[in-house]
């Protein structure tokens, strides 16, 4: 793990004075995160760099996990598919198996922090526990149409809060807590991110048996069909007639998504058996990730939905030309033909793929622009700095807060 001075090279002294400034007046309080899994996905991705760089700065940041059984967590993806507004089929039993295991939850584990602070909705219902402590309630999901019957729902909780975060503007909601606007972020010395030897990446490629010999586009997702890896598949077919390429589709699975097996099925079923489609499974290991990223010609990130949209800024951070959908946070992070290029369909995803893959000094163009973006936007840095003004708000009465 990264030194936290190894960070003043890439981001500069003065923001390495600020944090350190802000640390110190954080001294003496406990912040506790919970969300509902400690692998997969983009929050347990952030929190574990995020904990362990507070803690170095001073500021004392645990991390708790809730339990819950496969019909808890079959409910919360719902709730996640038809927030993101996705049409799903809520019943009254759904609420109740949501506030069996919330239940249990709300009994078994330990609140001790002076800032509780909850990702996502499967935790929500924690804020029963509230003493006199300040919780901040933290959605990751693009909420910017959501079915109303769960929203409604999880309003009971919300309004209990101190305060909400939301991930871009377009996200946020009429509420009568004050609410944050905070964009998700990368650790550019993670193994995720961090440079690597050629070595490194091409013994990654031979262990998953892929060949240089032809330009590579890639997706890395959890197998889940709001990630749209069918589509990725029918673009990739599209761009095949007029370029020889090979795709990779890689994704692990998240312990809270009890959907991805059957979604992997989808996928090969839809592959026929074309040997230049790698379709990987993947353990959870970062260099690996990291070095498919590094490998790539172009990647990939058809959501159809999507809260930020981390993969995105892990591509543009290693100077990649990246072809992604225009929902959620992902404008946030694409100008489109800057920093890469958006999309809307299969054939406008195609098309930008063939853009690439035809004009690769354009590509370099554009993959070199992303990287100046993220680096000026979305590193961890600039997550913990506003994070920490969150935090010393919540301690203040005043209605504005300049972050
Ligand atoms: N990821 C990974 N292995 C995989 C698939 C995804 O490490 O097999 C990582 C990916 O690199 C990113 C995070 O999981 O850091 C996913 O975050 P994102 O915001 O893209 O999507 P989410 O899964 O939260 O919807």
């Amino acid at each position: 793990m990264a030194n936290i001075e190894e960070y003043i090279p890439i981001v500069g002294q003065p923001i390495m004075d600020d944090l350190k400034l802000l640390a110190e007046k954080l001294k003496g309080k406990v912040i506790q995160h919970i969300n509902s899994t400690a692998v997969g996905g983009g929050i347990a991705e952030i929190l574990s760099r995020m904990v362990p760089l507070l803690r170095e700065l001073g500021v004392d940041t645990r991390w708790d996990v809730i339990r819950g059984g496969e019909q808890f967590f079959e409910v919360t993806k719902k709730f996640h598919n038809a927030l993101h507004g996705n049409p799903e089929e809520i019943m009254q039993r759904d609420f109740n198996i949501f506030m069996e295991t919330s239940q249990k939850n709300i009994e078994a584990l330990d609140i001790h922090g002076d800032i509780i602070f909850v990702h996502d909705p499967q935790p929500i219902a924690l804020i029963k526990k509230k003493t006199g402590n300040k919780w901040i309630w933290r959605c990751h999901i693009d909420v910017s149409n959501p079915n109303q019957r769960v929203w409604k729902f999880l309003e009971n909780f919300i309004t209990n809060y101190d305060s909400a975060v939301f991930s871009a503007p377009s996200f946020s909601q009429r509420m009568t807590i004050r609410q944050f606007l905070i964009s998700p972020s990368i650790d550019p010395l993670s193994d995720k991110n961090r440079e690597l030897p050629q070595e490194t990446i091409d013994s990654v490629l031979k262990k998953y048996n892929i060949k240089k010999d032809k330009p590579i586009i890639t997706q890395i997702s959890r197998f889940d069909r709001l990630k749209d890896p069918v589509g990725v598949i029918e673009a990739y077919k599209q761009v095949k007639k007029y370029i020889d390429c090979q795709l990779i589709l890689a994704g692990g699975s998240a312990a809270d998504d009890p959907e991805s097996a059957e979604v992997l099925e989808e996928v090969k079923a839809r592959s026929e058996h074309d040997k230049d489609i790698h379709i990987l499974l993947l353990p959870q290991d970062d260099i690996v990730v990291n070095a498919l990223q590094r490998a790539s010609s172009v990647i990939v990130q058809k959501s159809l939905k999507e809260g930020f949209g981390l993969t995105v800024a892990e591509a543009l951070w290693k100077s990649k030309p990246v072809v992604a959908s225009n929902v959620g946070g992902i404008p946030l992070q694409i100008k489109h033909k800057y920093s890469g290029l958006l999309c809307h369909s299969i054939d406008g995803a195609s098309f930008a793929i063939k853009q690439f893959l035809a004009n690769p000094e354009y590509a370099k163009k554009l993959g070199q622009n992303g990287r100046e973006h993220i680096s000026n936007n979305f590193l961890i840095t600039r997550h913990i700095r506003e994070y920490m003004l969150l935090f010393l708000s919540l301690y203040h009465k005043e209605d504005v807060v300049y972050l």
